[in-house]
Protein backbone atom coordinates (compact mmCIF):
# COMPACT_ATOMS: atom_id res chain seq x y z
CA UNK A 1 0.00 0.00 0.00
CA UNK A 2 1.06 3.44 0.05
CA UNK A 3 1.62 6.17 2.63
CA UNK A 4 -2.19 7.67 1.74
CA UNK A 5 -3.72 4.55 2.38
CA UNK A 6 -6.92 5.15 4.89
CA UNK A 7 -6.25 4.01 8.08
CA UNK A 8 -9.24 1.51 8.34
CA UNK A 9 -6.54 -1.16 6.53
CA UNK A 10 -4.01 -0.77 9.32
CA UNK A 11 -7.17 -1.13 11.95
CA UNK A 12 -8.60 -3.50 10.52
CA UNK A 13 -5.14 -5.40 9.96
CA UNK A 14 -4.80 -5.13 14.01
CA UNK A 15 -8.85 -6.31 14.25
CA UNK A 16 -7.99 -9.90 12.76
CA UNK A 17 -4.99 -10.35 14.89
CA UNK A 18 -2.38 -9.20 12.22
CA UNK A 19 -1.13 -6.23 13.30
CA UNK A 20 2.56 -7.54 13.45
CA UNK A 21 2.78 -8.52 9.68
CA UNK A 22 4.84 -7.17 7.51
CA UNK A 23 3.69 -3.35 5.81
CA UNK A 24 5.05 -2.28 2.69
CA UNK A 25 4.47 1.38 1.93
CA UNK A 26 5.57 1.58 -1.83
CA UNK A 27 6.35 5.60 -2.59
CA UNK A 28 4.18 7.79 -4.71
CA UNK A 29 4.34 10.25 -7.62
CA UNK A 30 4.26 13.66 -7.32
CA UNK A 31 0.16 12.88 -7.58
CA UNK A 32 0.30 10.97 -4.56
CA UNK A 33 -0.14 7.48 -6.71
CA UNK A 34 1.79 4.13 -6.58
CA UNK A 35 4.63 3.84 -8.65
CA UNK A 36 3.84 -0.04 -9.73
CA UNK A 37 7.78 -0.37 -10.74
CA UNK A 38 8.72 -0.03 -7.12
CA UNK A 39 5.74 -2.16 -6.23
CA UNK A 40 6.99 -4.94 -8.43
CA UNK A 41 10.58 -4.73 -7.17
CA UNK A 42 9.59 -4.88 -3.27
CA UNK A 43 7.52 -7.80 -4.28
CA UNK A 44 10.82 -9.61 -5.50
CA UNK A 45 12.87 -8.18 -2.69
CA UNK A 46 10.61 -9.80 -0.39
CA UNK A 47 9.91 -12.93 -2.13
CA UNK A 48 14.09 -13.06 -2.75
CA UNK A 49 14.31 -13.03 1.52
CA UNK A 50 12.17 -15.93 1.70
CA UNK A 51 9.15 -13.35 2.70
CA UNK A 52 5.61 -13.83 1.47
CA UNK A 53 3.98 -11.09 0.06
CA UNK A 54 0.23 -12.11 -0.03
CA UNK A 55 -1.58 -8.83 -0.53
CA UNK A 56 -1.40 -5.87 -2.29
CA UNK A 57 -4.12 -2.33 -1.48
CA UNK A 58 -4.87 -0.05 -4.13
CA UNK A 59 -6.65 3.32 -3.23
CA UNK A 60 -9.51 4.64 -6.35
CA UNK A 61 -10.14 7.76 -4.77
CA UNK A 62 -7.76 8.15 -1.54
CA UNK A 63 -9.23 10.55 1.13
CA UNK A 64 -6.45 13.27 1.26
CA UNK A 65 -6.63 14.06 -2.33
CA UNK A 66 -8.77 12.05 -4.19
CA UNK A 67 -6.27 10.41 -5.94
CA UNK A 68 -6.96 7.46 -8.13
CA UNK A 69 -3.90 4.88 -8.04
CA UNK A 70 -2.59 2.97 -11.53
CA UNK A 71 -5.29 0.23 -10.69
CA UNK A 72 -4.24 -1.94 -13.82
CA UNK A 73 -0.80 -1.73 -13.46
CA UNK A 74 -0.96 -3.15 -9.67
CA UNK A 75 -3.78 -5.23 -10.73
CA UNK A 76 -1.67 -7.11 -13.39
CA UNK A 77 1.28 -7.37 -10.84
CA UNK A 78 -0.99 -8.88 -8.07
CA UNK A 79 -2.39 -11.08 -10.85
CA UNK A 80 1.43 -12.47 -12.22
CA UNK A 81 2.35 -12.86 -8.38
CA UNK A 82 -0.81 -14.19 -7.31
CA UNK A 83 -1.37 -12.06 -4.56
CA UNK A 84 -4.84 -10.72 -2.93
CA UNK A 85 -5.92 -7.44 -4.73
CA UNK A 86 -7.70 -5.09 -2.61
CA UNK A 87 -8.99 -1.98 -3.99
CA UNK A 88 -10.32 0.89 -1.75
CA UNK A 89 -12.88 2.50 -3.69
CA UNK A 90 -14.72 3.60 -0.29
CA UNK A 91 -15.26 7.53 -0.96
CA UNK A 92 -14.06 7.03 -4.92
CA UNK A 93 -16.25 4.41 -6.28
CA UNK A 94 -19.21 5.53 -7.16
CA UNK A 95 -17.81 7.98 -9.68
CA UNK A 96 -16.96 4.95 -11.84
CA UNK A 97 -21.33 5.46 -13.23
CA UNK A 98 -19.30 8.60 -15.24
CA UNK A 99 -18.90 7.64 -18.43
CA UNK A 100 -16.29 10.00 -18.49
CA UNK A 101 -14.61 9.12 -15.22
CA UNK A 102 -14.85 5.39 -15.59
CA UNK A 103 -11.71 5.34 -17.09
CA UNK A 104 -9.64 6.27 -14.51
CA UNK A 105 -11.04 2.82 -13.08
CA UNK A 106 -9.96 0.71 -15.82
CA UNK A 107 -8.23 -2.36 -13.47
CA UNK A 108 -11.04 -2.47 -10.82
CA UNK A 109 -12.17 -5.49 -12.34
CA UNK A 110 -9.05 -7.85 -11.81
CA UNK A 111 -9.68 -7.16 -8.19
CA UNK A 112 -10.25 -9.84 -5.13
CA UNK A 113 -12.34 -7.46 -3.05
CA UNK A 114 -13.32 -3.64 -3.34
CA UNK A 115 -15.12 -1.30 -0.56
CA UNK A 116 -17.46 1.03 -1.50
CA UNK A 117 -19.77 3.57 0.65
CA UNK A 118 -22.96 4.64 -0.84
CA UNK A 119 -23.06 6.84 2.43
CA UNK A 120 -20.81 8.76 0.78
CA UNK A 121 -20.49 8.43 -3.13
CA UNK A 122 -24.47 8.06 -3.59
CA UNK A 123 -25.11 10.61 -1.02
CA UNK A 124 -27.53 8.11 1.28
CA UNK A 125 -28.14 7.45 4.81
CA UNK A 126 -24.61 6.65 6.93
CA UNK A 127 -23.90 2.78 7.52
CA UNK A 128 -24.51 1.52 4.35
CA UNK A 129 -20.77 0.88 3.58
CA UNK A 130 -20.67 -2.33 1.44
CA UNK A 131 -17.50 -4.74 0.72
CA UNK A 132 -17.38 -6.73 -2.31
CA UNK A 133 -15.87 -10.15 -2.83
CA UNK A 134 -15.07 -11.73 -5.62
CA UNK A 135 -14.52 -15.55 -4.30
CA UNK A 136 -17.44 -16.42 -2.38
CA UNK A 137 -16.32 -20.00 -1.27
CA UNK A 138 -13.46 -18.30 0.50
CA UNK A 139 -15.76 -15.96 2.21
CA UNK A 140 -18.11 -18.67 3.10
CA UNK A 141 -15.19 -20.86 4.92
CA UNK A 142 -14.54 -17.98 6.86
CA UNK A 143 -17.88 -17.07 8.09
CA UNK A 144 -19.62 -19.95 8.03
CA UNK A 145 -21.04 -21.54 11.39
CA UNK A 146 -23.68 -23.56 12.66
CA UNK A 147 -24.82 -23.98 16.28
CA UNK A 148 -27.18 -27.01 17.68
CA UNK A 149 -30.11 -24.02 18.48
CA UNK A 150 -29.96 -23.17 14.94
CA UNK A 151 -30.14 -26.57 13.09
CA UNK A 152 -34.22 -25.61 11.89
CA UNK A 153 -32.27 -23.04 9.75
CA UNK A 154 -29.82 -24.08 7.12
CA UNK A 155 -28.57 -22.25 4.08
CA UNK A 156 -26.56 -23.96 1.42
CA UNK A 157 -23.36 -23.00 0.41
CA UNK A 158 -24.36 -22.36 -3.46
CA UNK A 159 -27.29 -20.00 -2.45
CA UNK A 160 -25.42 -18.47 1.12
CA UNK A 161 -27.49 -16.65 3.45
CA UNK A 162 -25.70 -13.00 4.37
CA UNK A 163 -25.17 -14.79 7.55
CA UNK A 164 -22.75 -16.71 6.37
CA UNK A 165 -20.73 -14.10 4.09
CA UNK A 166 -20.20 -11.69 6.88
CA UNK A 167 -19.59 -11.30 10.93
CA UNK A 168 -22.98 -10.74 11.75
CA UNK A 169 -26.23 -12.90 12.74
CA UNK A 170 -29.11 -10.79 13.85
CA UNK A 171 -29.00 -7.47 11.41
CA UNK A 172 -29.86 -4.83 9.89
CA UNK A 173 -31.66 -4.94 6.33
CA UNK A 174 -29.07 -1.97 5.68
CA UNK A 175 -29.19 -3.04 1.91
CA UNK A 176 -32.41 -1.93 1.33
CA UNK A 177 -31.50 1.99 2.01
CA UNK A 178 -29.47 1.68 -1.01
CA UNK A 179 -31.68 -0.71 -3.25
CA UNK A 180 -34.77 1.74 -2.13
CA UNK A 181 -33.10 5.12 -3.35
CA UNK A 182 -32.02 2.77 -6.65
CA UNK A 183 -36.15 2.10 -7.83
CA UNK A 184 -37.06 5.14 -6.66
CA UNK A 185 -34.80 7.53 -8.88
CA UNK A 186 -32.72 5.06 -10.96
CA UNK A 187 -29.10 5.77 -11.49
CA UNK A 188 -29.00 8.93 -13.96
CA UNK A 189 -29.90 11.63 -10.87
CA UNK A 190 -26.82 9.87 -8.87
CA UNK A 191 -24.65 10.17 -12.24
CA UNK A 192 -25.79 13.72 -12.57
CA UNK A 193 -24.80 14.53 -9.17
CA UNK A 194 -21.43 12.70 -9.47
CA UNK A 195 -20.63 14.73 -12.54
CA UNK A 196 -21.97 17.89 -11.10
CA UNK A 197 -19.22 17.34 -7.71
CA UNK A 198 -16.47 16.77 -10.10
CA UNK A 199 -16.79 20.05 -12.08
CA UNK A 200 -17.04 22.07 -8.88
CA UNK A 201 -14.22 20.46 -7.79
CA UNK A 202 -12.03 21.64 -11.15
CA UNK A 203 -13.98 25.43 -11.22
CA UNK A 204 -12.90 25.72 -7.37
CA UNK A 205 -9.13 24.13 -8.13
CA UNK A 206 -9.17 26.79 -10.98
CA UNK A 207 -10.14 30.00 -8.92
CA UNK A 208 -8.35 28.91 -6.22
CA UNK A 209 -5.36 29.52 -7.72
CA UNK A 210 -6.39 33.17 -9.26
CA UNK A 211 -7.40 34.70 -5.68
CA UNK A 212 -3.27 33.84 -4.93
CA UNK A 213 -3.61 29.90 -3.25
CA UNK A 214 -0.83 27.08 -4.05
CA UNK A 215 -2.87 24.38 -4.66
CA UNK A 216 -1.68 20.62 -4.91
CA UNK A 217 -2.39 18.13 -7.71
CA UNK A 218 -4.69 18.37 -10.47
CA UNK A 219 -7.80 16.71 -9.01
CA UNK A 220 -8.81 13.27 -9.85
CA UNK A 221 -12.30 13.43 -8.34
CA UNK A 222 -13.81 15.84 -5.94
CA UNK A 223 -11.01 16.50 -3.58
CA UNK A 224 -8.76 19.08 -4.11
CA UNK A 225 -5.78 20.35 -1.73
CA UNK A 226 -4.42 24.26 -0.84
CA UNK A 227 -3.11 26.41 1.31
CA UNK A 228 -1.81 30.32 1.25
CA UNK A 229 1.35 30.97 1.59
CA UNK A 230 2.12 33.87 3.17
CA UNK A 231 4.38 36.76 2.33
CA UNK A 232 5.82 36.14 6.32
CA UNK A 233 5.58 33.70 9.20
CA UNK A 234 4.55 29.99 8.93
CA UNK A 235 2.57 28.79 6.37
CA UNK A 236 1.09 26.02 8.62
CA UNK A 237 -0.02 28.02 11.52
CA UNK A 238 -1.54 30.24 8.79
CA UNK A 239 -3.26 28.18 7.46
CA UNK A 240 -5.11 26.60 10.31
CA UNK A 241 -5.78 30.14 11.68
CA UNK A 242 -7.35 30.31 8.27
CA UNK A 243 -9.11 27.23 8.76
CA UNK A 244 -10.55 28.02 12.58
CA UNK A 245 -11.95 31.17 10.88
CA UNK A 246 -14.04 29.77 8.40
CA UNK A 247 -15.56 27.41 11.21
CA UNK A 248 -15.93 30.42 13.42
CA UNK A 249 -17.85 31.98 10.08
CA UNK A 250 -19.57 28.45 10.17
CA UNK A 251 -21.45 28.39 6.92
CA UNK A 252 -18.75 25.45 5.57
CA UNK A 253 -16.37 22.88 7.00
CA UNK A 254 -13.37 22.71 5.46
CA UNK A 255 -11.03 20.03 6.49
CA UNK A 256 -7.61 20.22 6.65
CA UNK A 257 -4.42 17.26 6.27
CA UNK A 258 -0.70 16.91 6.56
CA UNK A 259 1.01 15.35 4.04
CA UNK A 260 4.86 15.47 4.63
CA UNK A 261 4.81 17.85 7.12
CA UNK A 262 3.04 20.49 4.89
CA UNK A 263 -0.55 21.34 6.25
CA UNK A 264 -3.19 21.66 3.81
CA UNK A 265 -6.81 22.74 3.54
CA UNK A 266 -9.11 20.08 1.90
CA UNK A 267 -11.85 21.27 -0.45
CA UNK A 268 -13.93 17.99 -0.54
CA UNK A 269 -17.27 18.23 -2.40
CA UNK A 270 -19.48 15.27 -1.62
CA UNK A 271 -22.75 16.35 -0.26
CA UNK A 272 -25.98 16.31 -2.94
CA UNK A 273 -26.19 20.36 -1.47
CA UNK A 274 -23.00 21.63 -2.58
CA UNK A 275 -24.05 23.87 -6.00
CA UNK A 276 -21.85 26.43 -7.25
CA UNK A 277 -23.80 28.72 -5.40
CA UNK A 278 -22.01 27.12 -2.56
CA UNK A 279 -18.64 27.23 -3.79
CA UNK A 280 -19.06 30.61 -5.01
CA UNK A 281 -19.83 31.66 -1.64
CA UNK A 282 -16.67 29.70 0.00
CA UNK A 283 -14.29 31.47 -2.41
CA UNK A 284 -15.84 34.82 -1.95
CA UNK A 285 -14.78 34.25 2.05
CA UNK A 286 -11.28 32.67 1.54
CA UNK A 287 -10.73 35.83 -0.70
CA UNK A 288 -12.05 38.46 1.87
CA UNK A 289 -10.26 36.10 4.65
CA UNK A 290 -6.58 36.43 3.46
C1 LIG B 1 -14.14 7.12 4.24
C2 LIG B 1 -13.16 6.13 3.82
C3 LIG B 1 -13.03 4.92 4.51
C4 LIG B 1 -13.80 4.63 5.78
O1 LIG B 1 -15.12 4.52 5.50
P1 LIG B 1 -16.24 4.76 6.63
O2 LIG B 1 -17.46 4.66 5.83
O3 LIG B 1 -15.99 6.11 7.20
O4 LIG B 1 -16.09 3.68 7.61
C5 LIG B 1 -12.14 3.99 4.03
N1 LIG B 1 -11.41 4.24 2.95
C6 LIG B 1 -11.48 5.39 2.26
C7 LIG B 1 -10.63 5.59 1.05
C8 LIG B 1 -12.36 6.39 2.68
O5 LIG B 1 -12.43 7.55 2.02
Amino acid sequence: MTRQVHHCVQKALRIVGMQECIVRYIPMDEKYKMKPALLSQQIVADQEKGLLPFMVIASAGTTDTGAIDPLEAIGEIARAKKLWFHVDAAYGGFFMLSNKLKPAFKGTELSDSIAIDPHKGLFLSYGIGAILVKNTKALYQTHHYTANYMQDAFTLEEDPSPEDLSPELTKHFRGLRMWLSLQLFGVAPFRAALEEKVLLCRYFYREIQKIGFEVGPQPDLSIVIFRYIPKSGNSNVFNQNLIEQIKQDGRFFLSSTTIDDIYWIRFAVLSFRTHLKQVQTVLKLLKEMV
